[in-house]
């Protein structure tokens, strides 16, 4: 880490401390009840979670019509879906998805702070809103992938995304080998958050999870 993004080893306490005194007002003002912010965070850890995005994905390694509907219109393609009420809220209306395909491969950032496609993936995991992961995946997105475990070889091209107020892109990662014939359900399980953020790939089943399929 870059002394220039360095950051006090009490950063979390000092946020932590911070969102409490700011709920705490927020309560004594009347603006919320000392229930809102647990009823919010429950909704994005029991509703809006990964398993929306891992449907979406699975759907589109499935049905060629649904991933050109969802590479153009996000939203619209996601609407077919049967998913929690509340996927086109809460930022869901700004959704926009890019797919790998073989030679590309795309990557999700928010260089300027941690805009995320709730909905579809959950709240953004800690690393994501790291300064130095946002500026280093801007700069030099081959070599934070190198180092990440992704494996580029030179022809492929790295597309970045900068997720904005105005569109929260993820990612529909490439469908791994030896899936053949698999269930939607059994295809979601294979995708992870990290995947449809760009900073992994979905790994091909091994031999014995493979089995019996
Ligand atoms: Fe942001």
């Amino acid at each position: 880490m870059t002394d220039q993004f360095a950051y006090p080893a009490d950063r979390e306490s000092a946020s932590a401390a911070k969102v409490q005194a700011l709920e705490a007002l927020l309560i004594e003002k009347g603006i919320i009840t000392d229930t809102t912010v647990d009823k919010v965070l429950g909704y994005f850890e029991s509703e809006m979670t990964p398993l929306n995005g891992q449907k979406i994905v699975a759907r589109a390694w499935v049905d060629t019509d649904f991933a050109d509907l969802l590479a153009k219109d996000a939203p619209a393609a996601i609407a077919q879906l049967d998913l929690a009420d509340g996927m086109s809220g809460a930022e869901g209306e700004h959704i926009a998805a890019v797919l790998n395909e073989p030679g590309v491969h795309n990557l999700v950032i928010c260089t300027l702070c941690s805009c995320f496609p709730w909905p579809v993936l959950g709240l953004p995991p800690y690393w994501y809103k790291d300064p130095v992961f946002r500026a280093r995946a801007a700069r030099e997105p081959r070599a934070v992938l190198t180092e990440l475990g992704v494996p580029l070889d030179d022809d492929t091209e790295v597309r970045v995304w900068d997720s904005s107020g105005h569109s929260r892109w993820f990612v529909v990662p490439n469908r791994p080998e030896g899936t053949d014939g698999w269930s939607e359900e059994k295809l979601a399980e294979l995708v992870t958050t990290e995947a449809m953020i760009g900073v992994a790939v979905v790994e091909p089943p091994t031999v014995a999870a493979g089995a019996g399929a």
